[in-house]
């Protein structure tokens, strides 16, 4: 059976496991590099960037899990857990794991837009319809430049104000990441399509 990580030192990781459970996938709250151990995929869930690095730093699991990223085991960051698997993150005072060649920037959707929902076309997850994906935005990070190894999933609609068009998910390679929270979606196909990455990538990581 396919089991999943879900770092589970603050945000709302219990959403993300309560989606994967209701795929019939076995799920585990990563707390320590040992949790680290066999997994075939893992989660960075959102919460508050500063106060997620701070606590991975006292846990002891930055090595782990730079070591994790350079495995190749799937990774999916959701809003802060995207800002963490970026290279470069202004306005945060920790190293980042560094698995997206991206450059985000914090809260910078601006005061008026600081939360919002809109519906995203993302061809990558679609079932054979054209369904949009209802996508809810809290305190998102901006992103503000891709590198040309990132393939870009969805971008906010046009008419979307000062931050239209920007990039909201993206893949590379066996790491995806959304600058929004499909676990707090009625709709599991965010999800889906990570557990197929998953099984294409096939194999559990154990830490050396
Ligand atoms: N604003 C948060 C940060 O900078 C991210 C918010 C979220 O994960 N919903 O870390």
């Amino acid at each position: 059976m396919t089991t999943i990580g879900v770092l589970s030192l603050q945000g709302d990781f219990v959403e993300h496991q309560a989606v994967l459970r209701r795929l019939s996938t076995d799920v585990r709250q990563v707390r320590t590099p040992d949790g680290l151990r066999d997994l075939d995929g893992l989660i960075m869930p959102g919460g508050e960037s500063t106060t997620f690095c701070r606590l991975i730093q006292d846990f002891n699991l930055y090595d782990p899990l730079r070591a994790v990223i350079k495995s190749g085991l799937p990774v999916w960051g959701t809003c802060a857990g995207l800002i963490i698997l970026a290279q470069r993150a202004s306005d945060l005072d920790f190293p980042t794991l560094g698995a997206l060649d991206i450059t985000v920037r914090r809260n910078a959707y601006g005061r008026q837009v600081d939360s919002f929902e809109t519906n995203l076309s993302i061809p990558a997850i679609a079932d054979g319809s054209s369904r949009p994906f209802h996508s809810v935005f809290i305190r998102a990070p901006v992103i503000e430049e891709v590198g040309d190894g990132v393939e870009v999933l969805a971008h906010l609609p046009a008419d979307a104000g000062p931050a239209a068009a920007s990039p909201v998910a993206l893949r590379q390679g066996p790491f995806i990441a959304t600058s929004f929270h499909p676990e707090l979606a009625d709709d599991d196909r965010f999800h889906r399509y990570f557990l197929d990455i998953v099984r294409q990538q096939g194999r559990g990581y154990t830490p050396k």
